[in-house]
């Protein structure tokens, strides 16, 4: 009877602390369901930025008027070398992903930084440089693709002028208490033409072109692109998700 006992409760012991696939499953909260129709598509739940037809979402950077880029009939817009700046977003953004598609110029005239210039600056702040850099040597760290001064790409992806070329853009916000201090760094994630160039990169402040980052506390702010000079840049499919 003893040993029968025993083995009851051995049975039970078993029973009990028997591990299953389902102990570790987890059914919610359930993903949203988000239909993209082409991996370069907006999503059903992107706020679309730009989608060829005219600059609405968008207002010049310097003077706050309406933007002069020029809209062309293939969807796209070029810049304008205006001196406003380039143009932002009305809507102000946190953490977002982000995802357009930019054509540097096939006139070669200009080199170095002043070959197709122009920059997407996420919180109208932190750079992600665009440059032709398909054949265009410059400081690495202000090549196509580099977190602007603060770090290179891990490959040059860029395609030849006058090609379209895409960046997808996962950008987390910095975080600042009350007293304005950083509480938590901002970090990106890039690819260029889906290929990975910045693997979830620290943030080290705004990216400047003259001196060190600064870390000057602030809150949601535009998505900017950047008129910067010289030989054109044309932009088309950009759209947004708020993470
Ligand atoms: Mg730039």
């Amino acid at each position: 009877m003893r040993n029968q006992l025993t083995i009851l409760f051995a049975l039970i012991f078993i029973a009990c602390n028997a591990q299953s696939s389902k102990d570790t499953e987890i059914w919610e909260p359930v993903p949203k369901k988000v239909y993209s129709s082409s991996d370069s598509s907006a999503p059903d739940d992107a706020i679309v930025l730009f989608d060829g037809k005219d600059l609405s979402k968008w207002k010049a950077k310097w003077g706050g008027k309406e933007s002069e880029w020029q809209i062309n009939d293939d969807g796209s817009v070029t810049v304008v070398f205006d001196g406003t700046g380039g143009i932002q977003t009305i809507e102000n953004f946190g953490s977002v992903q982000l995802h357009l598609e930019w054509k540097t110029s096939e006139d070669l005239s200009h080199k170095l930084q002043d070959r197709s210039n122009s920059g997407v600056f996420l919180q109208n702040r932190y750079e992600i440089q665009i440059l032709d850099s398909y054949d265009n040597p410059t400081y690495v760290n202000g090549q196509a693709g580099s977190v602007y001064k603060q770090h290179i790409p891990l490959v040059n992806a860029s395609r030849k002028p006058g090609e379209w070329q895409s960046y997808d853009i996962i950008f987390e916000a910095p975080e600042f208490n009350d007293d304005g201090e950083k509480t938590k760094s901002g970090y990106f994630t890039v690819f260029h033409n889906g290929i990975l160039i910045q693997n979830h990169v620290e943030i080290l402040g705004t990216t400047e072109n003259v001196g060190p980052p600064k870390n000057i506390a602030h809150g949601d702010a535009p998505i900017s692109l950047q008129n910067h000079c010289c030989t054109q840049i044309s932009f088309r499919n950009i759209w947004v998700r708020k993470l």
